[in-house]
């Protein structure tokens, strides 16, 4: 599967705002946003940074959110396909959808320290659903799963620090840790207000239905 492998950090600066793709270093002073501002990256990055309005600003919030999730175009299309054929408000059913995906619930659980890093952990199949190893990071969780780390795995130094740190990155209310190490429990469904509030997910709408 296609995927990118540039600097991530040049995402953060070209969408001008952090998108937390880098693990730790996201909260550190070397953070390129905290050390080089949100001006687009490049030479002439600064003359390139203006007010959007219409398309510009619709595509913007698109790639933006596709980054944050790291996921692809034609996949990101997918989503937003299906999305549009529930019963609901797209924008928000789309978000939902993308907030499900296993890597997501990975990172968000606080196994790994970014979402890049939840996809390794899933593709090379160190994470279980329900007591079931599942090495698909699109892979939708539903409400009363049981999200671990396979016991094997688990002393994973990359797993432990992430798991150390985790509560400190906050986790959303739709997981629940339940007192137990490397395990979460999918409590509900996550709604709005539980994702990401730096996000138009109306723009993207606008976006698709041209
Ligand atoms: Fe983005 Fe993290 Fe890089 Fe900062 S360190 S620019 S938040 S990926």
């Amino acid at each position: 599967m296609a995927r990118y492998r540039d600097a991530v950090c040049r995402l953060c600066r070209r969408e001008g705002a952090k998108l937390f793709l880098k693990g730790d270093r996201c909260f550190k002073p070397s953070c390129a946003i905290e050390k080089r501002g949100t001006n687009p990256p490049g030479q002439h990055g600064a003359a390139r940074r203006k007010m959007l309005q219409g398309y510009g600003e619709q595509l913007r919030e698109k790639q933006k959110v596709k980054r944050i999730y790291f996921i692809l175009e034609k996949q990101f299309r997918t989503y937003f396909e299906k999305a549009r054929q529930q019963k609901g408000v797209t924008g928000e059913i789309l978000l939902a959808m993308l907030e499900r995906r296993l890597d997501n619930v990975v990172y968000r659980s606080g196994f790994s320290t970014s979402r890049r890093q939840a996809r390794q952990l899933v593709n090379h199949g160190h994470v279980t659903v329900n007591n079931r190893k599942v090495d698909i990071p699109s892979f939708q969780v539903k409400a009363g799963d049981l999200i671990e780390v396979k016991p094997t795995s688990q002393k994973n130094p990359h797993v432990e620090g992430a798991w150390a740190t985790a509560v400190g990155r906050g986790r959303p209310q739709w997981l629940s840790a339940g007192g137990r190490d490397l395990a979460v429990t999918v409590t509900s469904l996550p709604r709005r207000e539980d994702i990401d509030a730096n996000i138009n997910e109306q723009l993207i709408v606008e976006l698709y239905s041209k």
